[in-house]
């Protein structure tokens, strides 16, 4: 598998109880290279383009809500096979359903409030970056 990147948010839930540091360790464990991040904070019309592809889904508006209420860290991970890895190593979308020693299962409070974002795919990962970041903020 060749080295890819992929995208990553750090969640409002996990900003709030300081787990920016111990997320990233778990990153770097699994050999994912933090190649870009910045603290932002999003506002409603940002958030809800970003997770364009849930509108019809009746938990968007809370997730857009929960989204923009407290700083992301925003991040670029590049690594082998890094948009699988990535979401092995964040773990099922419901914490309960997480396994063992995932950021999910270790960190997430609900399935919403979830810690961790990871694209699911490369045409995913290639949008989600350069809604983003700029070629210039991608440092590998
Ligand atoms: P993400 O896209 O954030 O990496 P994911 O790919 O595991 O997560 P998706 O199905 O894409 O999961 O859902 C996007 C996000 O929407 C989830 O991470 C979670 O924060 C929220 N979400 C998903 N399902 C629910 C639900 N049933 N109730 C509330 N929020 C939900
Ligand atoms: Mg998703």
């Amino acid at each position: 598998m060749a080295i890819q990147r992929t995208f990553s948010i750090i969640k409002p839930d996990a900003t709030n109880r300081n787990l920016t540091g111990a997320i990233n360790a778990k990153f770097e464990a699994a050999g994912l290279r933090i190649v870009a991040q910045k603290r932002i904070q999003l506002t409603m019309a940002q958030a809800g383009e970003f997770y364009g592809v849930h509108k019809e889904r009746p938990f968007f508006g809370e997730l857009c809500e929960f989204m923009c209420s407290a700083p992301i860290v925003a991040q670029v991970l590049e690594g082998e096979d890094a948009i699988a890895k990535n979401r092995e190593v964040m773990g099922a979308t419901n914490p309960a359903d997480a396994a063992d020693g995932t950021i999910r299962k270790e960190y997430a409070l609900s399935i919403g409030e979830n810690s961790v974002h990871g694209s699911d795919a490369p045409e995913t990962a290639a949008v989600e970056i350069a809604f983003f970041f700029s070629g210039l903020e991608l440092v590998g």
